[in-house]
C-alpha cells in the first residue's frame, strides 16, 4: 500500500493530458488541494499526438464553426503571450488550384481568419505570386499562386509538461504512472484506488472527480458509475516526418480532392512534418499506429503539390494519436466538431466533469470553464487567474523570442554549441539559466549523449518533468530521438537506471521507420 494523503482532496483529476493538466493548473492557482494521476508518462496519448498547431482551424470556416475558430484565435494570443518559448508563430502557404476551391471562396475565408479572433504580432492574409518566388520553389511549375496567412506551432507534450509544472509550482500533487482502476461514492465522497506502475496501490478520497481521461473518458465513466449523456466518436490521426523537404520555415497547407487538408509543416530543423489523416477508430488508443494506405494517403497529398514524389521510403517516423470527439452526428470523421463538450454528473451525490473533445489550443479556455462550472460545487475555489499568466520558463523573454535567448545564453556560457543553445531555449525558455547555473564549461554539465544532452539536462528532466525513461525524454520531453539511434538510447537508459528504477512507459503510437 502507498500512503496517499487522508484529508480529502477537493479534485482528483484523471488524465495527464493537455486538458487534464491544464484543470489542475486552473484548480491549484484557484487555491484548491488538487491530485492529477496519469496511468502511463504526461501526455503519453494524443497530447503528444497532435499537428502541434496552436490555430484557429482555417477549415473549420467551411463547417461554420465561427465560435470555436474565434476562441481558437483568441487562445492563440494568450499562449503566444504567456508561453513565448514554446509557441512560435508560422507563416502558412496555401497553393492555389483553380479546380479545387475558387479564389473568392479562400479570400473569404482569410478575410474572416483575421479578423474573427484578436492578432497582435502576426502578420495577416495575403495573396502570393508563387511562380518565381523562393515559396513557391518547392512546388510544381503548374501553380502560380496562392495565399499566405498565419498561425502558431507548439511542442505539444512540451506544453503539457510546463502546464503540469506550473500546476505543481501551485501545490498540485502530479502522479504519472499512477492508474485510476477504481472510484466510487461514497457519503458525499469520491473514494479512488489509485495502481503506481511497478507496484503499490493505495486510496484517496475527493470531493470532485475529473475525468479527463481524453480517449478513455467512457471507459472511466464505466468504471465509476458516471452518468454520461455524450456521445463519443474516436477518430485516428497519423502523420509521418521526413528529412525537410525545401528550404523556408514556411508551411504548406495543401488541399486534397477528398476536400480534406494536409499540412507539411518544418520540424525540429531538420525534417518536415506531413498529416493528418482521419480516420473513425474502435481499438485500444494507447495501440493506434499508422496503417499503409495513411502513408500512401500523405505521400500522395504531397506528390499533388510538391516538384519532388514522396517516397515511403523516406519516412523517419510516424505517430498516431485519437482524438476523443464529442459525436454531434456528422457523416464524416473530418466533419465532427472540433468543440469540446463538459458534462456534469452530480446523480449520485459526488460531482464527476467529463471532458469530450477539444483543441490543444482551447486547453487553457477549455479549464477555466471546468472551474466556472465547478464552482456551486467547490465554494473555496478563488477566481478564474489565468488569461494573463505565464508558463515555466516563459517569463522574462527576450523580445527577439527563443533566437535572441540563445545568443543571450552563450553570451553567459560561451562553450555552448549554437545549436544546443537554441534548443534549450525554444524548450526550457529562461529555465535554462537555472538548469545551466554554474557551469562554466561542457565537462561541468556532464557525459553529453549527443546533440548537448548530458546529465545536467537529464537530472532536469527527471527532477522537474517527472521523465523516467529513454522514451520520456527523447520522444516527449524532446525529439532527439530523431537524431539519436538505439544505442545512444540504451546508454540513457543505464544512466536513468543509476538516478531510478528504470519503468518503459507507454506512449503515443508511434513508430521509427529507420
Ligand atoms: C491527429 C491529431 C492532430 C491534432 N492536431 C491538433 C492541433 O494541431 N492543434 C490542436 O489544438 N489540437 C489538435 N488535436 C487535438 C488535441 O491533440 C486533443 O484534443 C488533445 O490532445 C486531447 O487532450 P486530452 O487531455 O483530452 O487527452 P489525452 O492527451 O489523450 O490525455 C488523456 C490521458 O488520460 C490518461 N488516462 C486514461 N485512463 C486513465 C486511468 N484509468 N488512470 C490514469 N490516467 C488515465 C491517458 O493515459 C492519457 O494520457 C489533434 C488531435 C489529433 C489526434
Amino acid at each position: 500500500m502507498i500512503d496517499f494523503p487522508h484529508e480529502p482532496l477537493d479534485l482528483l483529476v484523471v488524465g495527464g493530458g493537455i486538458n487534464g493538466a491544464a484543470i489542475a493548473r486552473d484548480a491549484a492557482g484557484r487555491g484548491l488541494r488538487v491530485m492529477l494521476c496519469e496511468q502511463f508518462d504526461l501526455a503519453a496519448a494524443t497530447s503528444s499526438a497532435s499537428s502541434k498547431l496552436i490555430h484557429g482551424g482555417l477549415r473549420y470556416l467551411e463547417h461554420f464553426a465561427f465560435g470555436l475558430v474565434r476562441q481558437s484565435l483568441i487562445e492563440r494570443e494568450v499562449l503566444l503571450r504567456g508561453a513565448p518559448h514554446i509557441v512560435r508563430p508560422l507563416r502558412f502557404v496555401l497553393p492555389h488550384d483553380p479546380g479545387l476551391r475558387p479564389r473568392w471562396l479562400i479570400r473569404g475565408g482569410l478575410f474572416l481568419y483575421d479578423r474573427l479572433g484578436a492578432r497582435g504580432v502576426l502578420p495577416g492574409a495575403a495573396s502570393l505570386r508563387l511562380r518565381g518566388d523562393t515559396m513557391g520553389e518547392p512546388l510544381q511549375e503548374r501553380i502560380g499562386d496562392g495565399f499566405a496567412y498565419s498561425d502558431c506551432r507548439v511542442d505539444d507534450a512540451r506544453l503539457v509538461v510546463l502546464v503540469a509544472r506550473d500546476a505543481a509550482r501551485r501545490g498540485a500533487a502530479i502522479m504519472p504512472r499512477t492508474r485510476v482502476d477504481r472510484a466510487n461514492r461514497d457519503n458525499g465522497l469520491w473514494r479512488v484506488r489509485l495502481c503506481r506502475d511497478g507496484g503499490g496501490a493505495g486510496e484517496v478520497s475527493a470531493r470532485v472527480l475529473v475525468n479527463a481521461a481524453g480517449p478513455w473518458v467512457a471507459d472511466i465513466s464505466r468504471l465509476a458509475g458516471i452518468r454520461r449523456r455524450a456521445a463519443m466518436r474516436l477518430v485516428k490521426g497519423s502523420h509521418i516526418v521526413v528529412p525537410r523537404l525545401y528550404v523556408g520555415e514556411q508551411a504548406y497547407l495543401l488541399q486534397n480532392e477528398d476536400r480534406r487538408v494536409v499540412f507539411v509543416i518544418p520540424f525540429e530543423d531538420d525534417f518536415s512534418l506531413i498529416g493528418t489523416t482521419e480516420l473513425p477508430y474502435s481499438g485500444d488508443a494507447a495501440e493506434a499506429r499508422i496503417s499503409p494506405p495513411e502513408i500512401d494517403y500523405l505521400c500522395r497529398a504531397v506528390g499533388r503539390w510538391f516538384r519532388r514524389p514522396l517516397e515511403p521510403s523516406a519516412i523517419v517516423w510516424s505517430y498516431s494519436g485519437v482524438r476523443p470527439l464529442f459525436d454531434d452526428g456528422a457523416a464524416s470523421a473530418a466533419a465532427v466538431t472540433r468543440d469540446h463538450v463538459l458534462e456534469l454528473d452530480t446523480s449520485g451525490g459526488a460531482p464527476a466533469l467529463s471532458v469530450f473533445g477539444g483543441k490543444i489550443t482551447t486547453h487553457r479556455k477549455l479549464a477555466e470553464q471546468a472551474l466556472d462550472r465547478l464552482a456551486p460545487h467547490l465554494p473555496a475555489a478563488g477566481a478564474a487567474w489565468t488569461a494573463t499568466s505565464v508558463l515555466p520558463g516563459g517569463d522574462g523573454m527576450p523580445a527577439g523570442g527563443p533566437a535572441a535567448l540563445a545568443r543571450q545564453l552563450r553570451g553567459e556560457h560561451p562553450f555552448l554549441d549554437a545549436a544546443v543553445a537554441l534548443r534549450y531555449a525554444r524548450a526550457y525558455g529562461t529555465d535554462a539559466y537555472a538548469m545551466l547555473r554554474g557551469a562554466g564549461s561542457a565537462a561541468a554539465l556532464g557525459r553529453d549523449f549527443g546533440y548537448g544532452l548530458n546529465e545536467r539536462e537529464i537530472a532536469w528532466l527527471a527532477e522537474k518533468e517527472w521523465a523516467r525513461t529513454p522514451e520520456d525524454i527523447l520522444w516527449r520531453r524532446s525529439k532527439l530521438g530523431l537524431r539519436l539511434g538505439p544505442a545512444a538510447a540504451q546508454e540513457l537508459a543505464s544512466c536513468l537506471e543509476t538516478a531510478a528504477p528504470l519503468r518503459r512507459g507507454a506512449h503515443a503510437g508511434e513508430d521509427r521507420h529507420t
